[in-house]
């Protein structure tokens, strides 16, 4: 396969964020050999309207683990911060800083800085903080710098203030809105019970407790997949249905054209 021996590590802030930025891409990474880690930065515990935020971590871990095998990941690290309550301290710098190392990555997805969610913008903000730094050796000296320094690209989302993100890689997931919508699916919490308020009609297209699978994956592919995923493939005048976006870093190992073609091949 092309990509073995290559590594990739997703942070997200809360536990569904990788999978909702990432997924249709980290699935091509894992088909090409390459191994992919999640992380989540919080434990989002608190993004529900009945369940108390001790039980839902609990749920929300478990539902990372039933997306990690949707798609074929090394692992799911839910690091135990609280949701809402995210921050780029020294403290949390170091031991994403050290969680980085131990995976050496060759590539890292992360959130934009200029993003709706305090805890998103943590997050990307504690990746560029740490992007420098994972190569530096007095910093963080119990766990040492690996031969690979990581490239790290920015996952989409649609905000244009300052401004849009800039595609520089563009990956075709058209052929995997099923995987996609599956993995989504792992984390009912989230996405069949959170978040339908927040979207027109998705409360009354809710699928049943005994829809089918397909009825499930419909109800994911309009209200997830449609909106961001073929949205960005249109605004970016792509020539496929369903898209993932991301821009390559300033912070973080500067991959070539070429190289970026090699690390992408799908
Ligand atoms: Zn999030």
């Amino acid at each position: 396969m092309r990509l073995d021996g290559i590594r990739v590590m997703v942070i997200g802030a809360h536990p569904d964020d990788a999978d909702v930025y990432a997924s249709g891409t980290a699935a091509k990474f894992v088909a090409e050999g390459a191994q992919v880690v999640f992380v989540s930065m919080t434990n989002g515990d608190k993004g529900h309207r009945t369940m108390g935020c001790a039980e839902l971590a609990a749920r929300r871990k478990g539902e990372t683990q039933a997306a990690a095998r949707c798609l074929g990941l090394e692992d799911y690290v839910v690091l135990d911060h609280p949701d809402c309550e995210l921050e780029a301290t020294l403290e949390n710098r170091r031991e994403l800083t050290r969680l980085i190392r131990r995976f050496a990555p060759h590539l890292i997805f992360t959130h934009r800085t200029c993003d709706y969610h305090a805890d998103h913008r943590a997050c990307g903000t504690l990746v560029m903080d740490a992007a420098y730094l994972l190569g530096v050796p007095h910093w963080c000296p119990d766990v040492p710098v690996p031969d690979t320094a990581p490239a790290v690209f920015l996952m989409s989302d649609p905000f244009t203030t300052p401004r849009a993100i800039r595609p520089d890689v563009a990956v075709d997931v058209s052929d995997r809105l099923d995987l996609m919508a599956d993995c989504l699916l792992c984390h009912p919490s989230q996405f069949l019970e959170w978040l339908p308020p927040e979207q027109e009609g998705a409360l009354e297209a809710l699928p049943a407790p005994d829809a089918t699978l397909e009825e499930r994956r419909a109800f994911i592919r309009r209200f997830w997949l449609d909106p961001y995923k073929a949205n960005d493939a249109r605004r970016f005048g792509l020539p496929f249905a369903y898209a993932e976006v991301f821009e390559q870093s300033e912070y973080g190992r500067q991959l070539t054209p070429a190289a970026i073609r090699d690390l992408f091949p799908f």
